[in-house]
């Protein structure tokens, strides 16, 4: 567990025709973000999710190639291999209504409106992920 100071708030638009974690990680770079949370709204023309087996230790990934609205999007930025590492899970609807979700690996950009909550403050060290034997993935090192 870390305490954060009350942080920087940023909005930015993501554009059309771009993946959303690139154009979320743009942000980042821009900004100099290297710890913080975010949410996103908006829709995508295309989205690819994942989902983790736990026993597998592996993602299985669906694509998606139809529109869908971004009914929330939600994440952290941290540190991996030296730069910063995006995790994203979103929450999508379909043209029928159907809600679809999971683990975000891409997405292609129809619209979509990002507000990021800065937490680099550089008086607390930065959230750095780490592998972790216990699940496979990539998990905040502890302190
Ligand atoms: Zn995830």
């Amino acid at each position: 567990m870390r305490n954060y100071g009350e942080g920087r708030s940023i909005v930015a638009r993501l554009y059309h025709g771009s993946d959303i974690l690139d154009g979320i990680l743009s942000v980042t770079e821009a900004e100099g973000v290297s710890t913080g949370v975010f949410e996103a709204i908006g829709a995508l023309s295309s989205v690819e999710l994942g989902y983790y087996d736990q026993a597998g230790h592996k993602y299985k990934s669906k694509r998606i190639d139809r529109p869908v609205e971004i009914i929330s999007c939600i994440g952290n930025v941290s540190i991996r291999d030296e730069s910063p590492f995006i995790h994203a899970h979103a929450a999508l609807s379909d043209s029928d209504f159907n809600m679809i979700g999971g683990h975000l690996l891409g997405g292609m950009i129809f619209a979509a409106e990002l507000y990021m909550h800065d937490l680099s403050s550089g008086k607390v060290e930065d959230l750095v992920r780490i592998p972790d034997e216990q699940t496979g993935l990539h998990l905040w090192k502890g302190r």
